[in-house]
């Protein structure tokens, strides 16, 4: 009830919830105080969390911040939700993001931008959350929910964490079952965790994470007990940092939050190494031919007949036409026409064919610098502190915009976990974050290290 009073207050300026579950958050808790009471308590029993909308629930609104899902309700519910109900975790609501997750500020949402809770020192300003799970990140940071569910494709749990003052963890590709997510770029997205800290992080990682019969790519590997690992020191660790992550233009500010994250984790008995990873320059780019061409093909389903919209036309083709000329924003329709160019026949090899060799040479280079003996690379999470909503500059040109995933996209493509944890505030009182990358299913080591920094 405190958590609903608390959205109830807060959410029409912040826009952070897209629906909330009132009487189902009410049945769940109530379901929940039963086991309490009959001790048959679940890990996260009676913990309220919210739910990006990108997360299949049955019968509640879920539509990936799209007008072309309209209406949908699925009948089924996502492997990973169903995994923190089965935990005993309560439901208040579905969470704003970009529409299907293509975005780093929130602002293509067709619910319209979500507000960073944070603002700078002496300005009335509004800033982003970060994007895509932008409400998620939010909703965490202003209390609205106790934790969240996010997805990562290039940096969507990272950068809204770092953007808010809060942990967001992507863990290793296959960790958490993709099925009932609706698919962005496929062999880049993963679910994870936004929360106030570690030690919460470490708690619904746990939880979200299983394999599937209903995801191949979900891997078979225990999961280990994660918070357990927040107790071990950091003292010999390795701790690779990364040159070619020293960018052109970076502030001055984000260079001295690296440069403290190094001496905190130097002080803490870890061992500092220079590393390099020569491919990063090319990430950028090779994740912006890949993930579009995901995208046009997993967005080939909407077409108004399935799913949600449907404007109709003369015959089953300008129907189509129609409903999808409606239904996506310009962001998404601009990743379907990039998507569709590179994997069309004259240009296959040219692109995507390329791309998909350059991201094996960037997967390459974390392979060469943990086998060199390295535990956790550390790096920025974000090229810079939360910008204003509508920021000129990142709206007159889309490319400015995909540059904020710069230190987050090699990770995905080269399907590593990476943790974004707040490092402290800059001089306009706005947070930043560090990133720690690691070895496949060694989010226990992220865990820990970051618990040091946090
Ligand atoms: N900002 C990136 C994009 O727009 C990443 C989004 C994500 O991780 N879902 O593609």
């Amino acid at each position: 009830d405190a958590y609903l009073a608390a959205i109830d207050a807060a959410n029409p300026a912040l826009n952070a919830y897209v629906a909330v579950t009132h009487d189902k958050a009410r049945d769940m808790a109530k379901a929940s105080d039963a086991r309490l009471a009959s001790g048959q308590a679940g890990a996260l029993e009676g913990i309220p969390l919210g739910i990006k909308d990108l997360f299949a629930t049955e019968g509640v609104h879920t539509q990936a911040c799209s007008h072309v899902l309209d209406g949908f309700k699925p009948h089924y519910e996502s492997t990973v939700t169903a995994n923190l109900w089965a935990d005993g975790a309560v439901m208040l609501g579905k969470l704003n993001m970009d529409e299907f997750a293509m975005g780093s500020s929130n602002e293509t949402s067709y619910y319209g931008p979500v507000k960073n809770p944070w603002r700078a020192k002496g300005s009335n300003a509004d800033l982003v959350p970060g994007g895509s799970s932008g409400g998620s990140a939010a909703a965490v940071s202003a209390f609205l929910c106790a934790g969240a569910t996010a997805t990562d494709t290039g940096g969507s749990i990272r950068q809204p964490a770092a953007f808010t003052g809060t942990v967001g963890i992507k863990p290793t590709y296959g960790r958490c079952s993709r099925w009932g997510i609706v698919a962005y770029a496929s062999s880049l997205d993963q679910a994870g965790p936004i929360a106030r800290d570690v030690r919460d992080a470490a708690i619904l990682l746990k939880s979200m994470a299983s394999v599937d019969a209903k995801d191949t790519t979900s891997v078979d590997r225990p999961v280990p007990d994660y918070e357990a690992a927040l107790g071990q020191s950091v003292k010999g660790l390795k701790v690779g940092i990364p040159k070619e992550y020293r960018v052109e233009g970076m502030p001055q500010e984000v260079e001295a939050l690296w440069q403290q994250g190094i001496a905190w984790l130097k002080e803490a008995g870890a061992e500092i190494v220079d590393i390099s990873l020569p491919h990063t320059r090319y990430a950028l780019p090779t994740y912006y031919i890949i993930s579009p061409a995901e995208a046009s093909s997993n967005l080939a389903r909407y077409d108004g007949v399935r799913y949600g919209l449907r404007v109709p036309g003369r015959d089953i083709v300008e129907m189509y036409e129609k409903t999808r000329a409606a239904g996506f924003g310009d962001e998404v329709k601009r990743r379907i026409m990039i998507g569709t160019y590179v994997l069309s026949a004259g240009y296959y090899d040219a692109y995507y064919l390329q791309a998909q060799k350059v991201r094996t040479l960037i997967k390459k280079d974390f392979e060469d610098a943990f086998a060199a003996g390295v535990d956790v690379i550390l790096t920025p999470a974000t090229p810079s502190a939360p910008f204003g909503i509508a920021d000129q500059d990142m709206a007159s040109d889309p490319v400015k915009m995909y540059l904020n995933d710069i230190f987050t996209v090699t990770v995905n493509m080269a399907g590593l976990p990476g943790i974004a944890v707040p490092a402290g505030l800059n001089d306009r009182g706005l947070p930043l974050g560090l990133q720690l990358i690691g070895r496949p299913f060694d989010e226990e080591t992220l865990f820990r290290t970051a618990h040091a920094v946090e």
